[in-house]
């Protein structure tokens, strides 16, 4: 196996090998850009180094040594060399990007020698001895695992003794000094001094970055993302270019467009004489790039030239970092940018437009989950008029946030742990924040600009923040926050704009988003590309109107008994269900008719003209039995019988383990009246809402079918009554019987079941738990402990698990249209709104995907892209 390639032995397919950084350097480099030489390291290696007990195999490292020869020879430098030093980067670089979760460590190589011949050669001894310090520091914490606070210090007690506050302001002797006093840290903490041998800095660094793979963050990063940890990180080494050797020098990011509006044009900021993280991190408010046309006209022109270059030839936006060595620049990154859903379609619309991408590809560029944002509610634009701002920051990631301050990422975590609303308020993020900032409602730092970490990783999540409020005080001591002459205390309400910037004194009324402008458009070209048709599951009128405004063709699911649990009914079903003989029940049942009939004339007429699902009643008796002991009594005293005549009734209901128990068809089979009610009420209300011109279909679906036997059992009661209801009526309509399949028989024996059924609806939710034997109610801690061992690397009620219970499910879909080739295929679990899922369920020719109202834009979304 080869574990190291040079820039320009890869390019852009290499991805999963090189990771997406390598990737995009060796294509860069490939394409003739400037880009500083140097080498990846796969991740292979970083497998191969988990594989080894955390050890680089001797193979591995020889390798890197040999390709660092051949980068010496091409570069003219060596590593350690005291006439002509090559100095590098060390950089992390996963398959997906994860920006700031892992660790990159730059001007590797320089050691007390190394930074006097430094000094030297470029005559800026300034330069050389800010680079070592920086070195130190990040070599320390990243690889060491010193906190970084330590050498903070150091720098501050140079600043303070010098007087001065910016680090800009220090002069070649103040930042010697600063070096040795961080190298005096490094040797306090660690009770080793610095290495000085730079073979081993580079193999310790490259150590450093395999382990980041593993760090906290990178763990929660991934789990958010659903990026398996199997995937690791590659390491970059590459040669320094040095932003940070004097005022013709910089280094700066910037997208092709506007990450958060998507706006077209060149966004992104710079900061002149400074290295690397100093943009991102905050340290000093770093000029938007259209400045750079002023200060630095050629660059610039160059530098736009290679964005639109880079966008065409990945067709989609990037984010890109550079640099500029003393008036040349150089590129060190270009990647497809992260941005927010509103933007994600502003710039798929305008892409097209054009003439930069097909509609197919720009659908591609849009990650179908995050349109879930655009969904949420927005301010209300009045109650926003009325409100007054306070500050205002930079719009860095839009919504709408409401909620009390917290001043950390834990307190943040602690109060929404009961449920409350939270905007967290910080100077600025780090990397660190990310649990805080993702149970957070909004983000409001004080400092940084748009394209700072906070910045960054709120978008990514479709968090609203604003950055860079600079009229926010925090006094961290007191835990308050001023803003004008006002005080904030923890806990007192905020809201925030992300879309402005704006920040206002307490709660804002919000309001429902709606499908228009470009969502409208881009959801049209998911339409026409689509093959699988999109339901949605609905209880009631509400819902199925919502869901039908956002595109829904049907509703694939009605879950009756969420009727039954309502407050004012759960008293005539309990009656029902502790009823002694049959004529009791079919009193309690007659009660329920009207109401369940109501019911479904209100959500027949929502869907009017489109197919409805509904499905018999399906959960466990044992739930709606009444525990509280006046609910009892009550009960009993309805029923005329005693309070523990009662009770000996509950108990022989309770049952030990309810989920597989007196449930699903079961029901139907017991007590058949039960279905034959529940068909009354169907047709009745189907009979009632149809009409020639719009005629409903109704479809009446049988749950947790095992057998055959007991779907034809219940089929035979529902034509029944539903045949005589028709007939009686002297109208014509037309209805459907169908199963669903969830138990992994029913799938296993899916040639005899479609014989009887219209259709199949997988309940992928029941089908997952009954094939892992793994109770979806109880998981979540079980769960937990599988990914921190990584056993497994994704919640299977959440992704299908295409392995086994897909298994099932194309073995059902085979057999079933065997027999039946015009039997209709649909999915009504959670997997019905999960992109992963409907990609798996595209692929085994289903007719329709069913999933609740707002997720319906993104099956749209995600099946035209399992089409593409
Ligand atoms: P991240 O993945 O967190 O963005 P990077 O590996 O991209 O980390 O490194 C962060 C920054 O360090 C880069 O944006 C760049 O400014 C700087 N950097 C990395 N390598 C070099 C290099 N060879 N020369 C100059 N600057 C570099
Ligand atoms: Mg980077
Ligand atoms: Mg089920």
């Amino acid at each position: 196996t080869k574990y190291v390639y040079l820039f320009k032995e890869g390019n852009a397919s290499m991805r999963n090998l090189l990771g997406g950084k390598g990737a995009g350097l060796a294509e860069m480099t490939r394409l003739g850009l400037p880009v500083p030489r140097g080498f990846t390291i796969t991740t292979e290696a970083c497998n191969r180094y988990y594989e080894d007990n955390e050890t680089i195999a001797p193979e591995i490292e020889s390798e890197v040594f040999a390709t660092l020869a051949k980068m010496e020879e091409i570069t003219g430098k060596k590593l350690g060399d005291m006439k002509n030093p090559l100095l590098v980067s060390v950089r992390s670089g996963a398959r997906a990007s994860m920006p700031g979760m892992m660790d990159t460590i730059l001007n590797l190589g320089l050691t007390d020698k190394v930074v006097e011949v430094v000094a030297e050669l470029t005559n800026n001894p300034r330069f050389a001895w800010d680079s070592y310090r920086r070195f130190i520091s990040m070599f320390g914490d990243v690889a060491m695992h010193v906190d970084k606070s330590h050498f903070d210090a150091a720098m501050d007690e140079v600043k303070a003794a010098r007087g001065v506050k910016g680090d800009l302001e220090l002069n070649a002797e103040d930042m010697k000094e600063v070096a040795q006093k961080m190298k005096a840290v490094y040797q306090q903490q660690l009770g080793k001094p610095f290495p000085q041998d730079p073979k081993e800095q580079l193999l310790t660094a490259v150590k450093a970055v395999f382990e980041s793979w593993n760090n906290e963050r990178a763990i929660y990063y991934r789990h958010m993302h659903d990026i398996p940890s199997s995937w690791g990180t590659a390491v970059n080494i590459q040669e320094m270019v040095y932003g940070n050797m004097g005022e013709t020098s910089g280094t700066g990011v910037a997208f092709t467009r506007n990450p958060a509006t998507g706006q077209a044009g060149i966004f992104g900021e710079y900061l002149m004489n400074a290295q690397g993280e100093d943009v991102v991190a905050g340290i000093r408010t770093p000029f938007p790039i259209t400045h750079m046309a002023e200060q630095m006209p050629e660059c610039y022109a160059q530098f736009k030239e290679i964005a639109a270059t880079l966008e065409k030839h990945y067709g989609d936006m990037q984010d890109m970092e550079f640099t500029i060595e003393r008036g040349k620049l150089f590129m060190l990154q270009t990647r497809n940018g992260k941005r927010t859903a509103f933007a994600a379609l502003q710039v798929a619309a305008d892409m097209v437009k054009e003439g930069l991408v097909t509609k197919e590809r720009a659908l591609m560029q849009i990650d179908p989950s995050s349109l879930d944002t655009l969904l949420h509610p927005n301010f209300d634009q009045e109650a926003l008029k009325a409100a007054k701002s306070i500050a205002k920051g930079l719009p860095a990631s839009p919504g709408a946030a409401s909620g009390g301050i917290v001043f950390s990422a834990e307190e943040a975590f602690e109060v929404t742990q009961s449920g409350a609303k939270v905007v967290l308020v910080r100077t600025e993020t780090s990397p660190e924040d990310i649990v805080g900032m993702n149970v957070s409602e909004g983000i409001l730092t004080v400092r940084g600009g748009m394209t700072s970490h906070a910045a960054v990783v709120a978008r990514g999540m479709g968090k609203c923040c604003v950055s860079g409020c600079a009229e926010v005080s925090i006094n961290a001591e007191a835990e308050t926050m001023t803003i004008g002459d006002k005080v904030f205390k923890k806990g007192d309400w905020i809201s925030l704009d992300g879309a402005t910037g704006c920040v206002y004194d307490g709660a804002i009324a919000t309001k429902p988003a709606s499908l228009t402008g470009n969502f409208a458009t881009i959801m049209q070209w998911a339409d026409e590309i689509r093959e699988l048709g999109i339901r949605t599951n609905a209880d009631t009128p509400k819902d199925a109107k919502v869901a039908r405004e956002l595109g829904a063709e049907g509703i694939g699911l009605v879950r009756t008994e969420h009727m039954f649990f309502a407050e004012d009914r759960i008293f005539a079903f309990r009656k029902m269900i502790v009823a002694k003989t049959v004529e009791e029940r079919r009193k309690a049942l007659a009660e329920l008719l009207p109401i369940q009939q109501g019911d479904f004339e209100g959500i027949f007429e929502a869907m009017k003209g489109l197919p409805v699902t509904v499905r018999l009643l399906d959960p466990p008796l044992h739930e709606f039995l009444p525990q509280a002991e006046e609910d009892i009594v009550e009960l009993a005293k309805a029923l005329n019988i005693t309070v523990d005549s009662l009770k000996t009734t509950i108990h022989d209901l309770h049952e030990l383990n309810p989920m597989l128990g007196h449930r699903g068809c079961r029901l139907a089979v017991t007590y058949p009246e039960i279905a034959e009610m529940q068909t009354t009420a169907i047709i009745n209300a189907a009979l009632k809402v149809s009409t020639p011109e719009q005629p409903m279909v109704a479809e009446i679906m049988i749950p947790l079918v095992c057998d055959i036997k007991e779907l034809q059992f219940v089929k035979r009661v529902i034509v029944k009554t539903a045949d005589k209801i028709i007939k009686e009526s002297g109208k014509s309509l037309k209805y459907k019987v169908g199963t669903m399949i969830e138990i992994p028989r029913a799938a296993l024996t899916a040639d005899e079941i479609a014989t009887e059924a219209d259709f199949f609806s997988f309940g992928t939710n029941d089908l997952t738990q009954m094939t892992y034997g793994l109770s979806r109610d109880d998981a979540g801690k079980i769960l937990e402990c599988y990914y921190n061992e990584a056993i497994f690397e994704s919640d299977p009620t959440a992704h299908l698990d295409t392995k086994g219970v897909g298994q099932l499910m194309r073995i059902a879909t085979e057999k079933a249209r065997a027999v039946k080739p015009e039997i209709k295929l649909g999915v009504c679990g959670e997997h019905g709104g999960d992109p992963a899922s409907i990609s798996f369920v595209n692929t085994l020719g289903f007719n329709y995907v069913s999933c609740s109202p707002y997720r319906v834009p993104i099956a749209r979304l995600a099946a035209a892209q399992a089409t593409i």
